[in-house]
């Protein structure tokens, strides 16, 4: 999981770094171990990339030095792997036609196979980034090819995973979705001179921008002072954006393919509450993820829903703390119930997910220490069982409770007095008039590319 953000002007007055700045921080939440920005500045690409949050990586003396017409910038999550300086996008490099940045939201599954292939032919590899694998890639294909955009068709016949890319080369900004729009992508414009490409549609508000529409699975945007050029790379038959984008990943103010987050979300809290009603006095929602699914439970099953649940805005993701003692206390500090709102009452408790379970185990203490008298979880997904490859991080899957236990053995674990999920079919139908289909494999086990047996 990733962000990445893109911005051309012709306009010269605009200051692409500090655009792409904040673009990144409206996509914060996409990711939190690295950010870069690389500008173009005529013939030349400069950047600024390290660990951190973005406000950390980048002070304004940093912006200052990128100037240039067009830029892109990530913020990247994955907690597996190499978190090494190199690995930091957007990678910069030199090729045949002068400088070219890359930034990649997403996981390419074969890229260890077409490292092999392409470190066998000579070509040699300065990161472990799957993301350079494509770099080279390109590079290479440039060298034989007229115009970059038959490069990129060169190269996505070769890749196979799930790819939202922002690209700066001499003469384009680019924008590239894989076939299965497993990722998402947007478009938007500032004023007549400036396009914007986003993994979210909230971070093209944060810039005053207005959304133009959805990069579309298997789509090549190219953008310059011409305008918005694209190119169909693909028969795309059947679309598989990440559920989970509704589920979890996308903020709630960012409309993904045609459909409000929030709204599938409170949707998904409406299906939840009729499929597994409880008579209870409250319902509290888990933030962030939980808070719009409670709002929709709440107003389904016509209990309130008070703010019983102080989420601590200083902390960042408890998912991301190193060991189980680590995430527990980070729960803690994360959240803590408003006595008077759960003292005596039988509370709903509503999360987005299940994944360890340190989160819901840790609150349902909690929450009857705060003098709930009964605690029932309901839960916006089904049982999360199995691993994803396309950008979710495997490593944190490891310990998927609902992939050795079943609904009884979670609920005791846990401490709830109830436990239940939403149906399969439910959440399909939560994000309503979804102008994609959804990949659901960490439910099902049933992925939509076929996955390589080294994993
Ligand atoms: P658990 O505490 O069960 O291990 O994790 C569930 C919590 O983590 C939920 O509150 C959910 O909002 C959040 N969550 C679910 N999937 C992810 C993910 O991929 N990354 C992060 N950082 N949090 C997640
Ligand atoms: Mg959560």
């Amino acid at each position: 999981m990733s962000g990445v953000f893109g911005v051309y002007s012709k306009d010269k007055s605009v200051n692409i770094a500090e655009k792409i700045y904040y673009g990144l921080y409206a996509l914060q939440h996409r990711g939190q171990q690295s950010a870069g920005i690389a500008v173009r500045d005529k013939d030349l690409i400069e950047w600024h990339k390290d660990k951190g949050l973005v406000p950390e990586v980048f002070k304004s003396q940093d912006l200052d030095k990128l100037p240039g017409d067009a830029g892109i910038g990530h913020v990247r999550y994955s907690s597996s792997g190499d978190v090494s300086k190199g690995n930091i996008e957007p990678l910069v490099l030199k090729y045949i036609s002068g400088y070219m940045a890359i930034a990649k939201n997403g996981n390419i599954i074969n890229a260890n196979h077409l490292r092999g292939k392409l470190e066998a032919d000579g070509c040699m590899f300065h990161t472990a980034n799957d993301t350079e694998v494509l770099a080279a890639l390109l590079t290479k294909f440039r060298i034989s090819s007229e115009h970059i955009e038959d490069s990129v068709e060169q190269m996505v016949k070769y890749i196979q995973g799930s790819y939202s890319i922002v690209m700066i080369t001499p003469r384009f900004l680019i924008g590239l979705r894989d076939p299965l729009g497993i990722m998402p992508l947007c478009i938007g414009k500032i004023n007549g001179a400036t396009y914007v490409i986003s993994s979210e549609s909230a971070a093209i508000d944060a810039v005053d921008g207005e959304f133009i529409r959805d990069v579309e699975p298997g789509e090549l945007v190219l953008i310059d002072s011409d305008g918005i050029q694209s190119r169909r790379l693909f028969d795309c038959k059947k679309s598989s954006l990440c559920i989970f984008e509704h589920v979890y990943f996308a903020r709630p103010d960012s409309i993904v393919d045609g459909v409000s987050t929030h709204d599938a979300r409170v949707n998904a809290g409406r299906i939840l509450a009729k499929e597994h009603p409880v008579q209870a006095d409250v319902v509290i929602g888990i933030p962030d993820g939980g808070t719009d699914m409670a709002y929709g439970f709440a107003q389904e099953s016509n209990i309130v829903a008070p703010a019983g649940l102080l989420r601590n805005k200083y902390v960042g993701r408890a998912f991301i703390a190193p060991n189980q003692n680590a995430r527990e206390i980070a729960v803690k500090i994360k959240f803590n119930p408003v006595k008077t709102e759960v003292k005596d009452k039988r509370v709903v408790l509503i999360d987005d997910s299940i994944v360890r379970g340190t989160t819901t185990k840790t609150l349902v203490r909690m929450l009857r220490e705060a003098g709930a008298k009964e605690v029932h979880l309901r839960i916006g997904s089904p049982p999360y069982k199995y691993p994803c490859y396309f950008g979710v991080d495997t490593s944190s899957r490891g310990q998927l409770l609902a992939s050795k236990n079943d609904k009884e053995a979670i609920c005791e674990w846990i401490g709830a007095d109830s436990l239940e999920y939403i149906s399969y079919e439910g959440i399909i139908k939560a994000p309503v008039n979804s102008k994609v289909d959804f990949c659901t494999s960490c439910f099902t086990g049933v992925y939509p590319v076929d996955i390589p047996k080294e994993f």
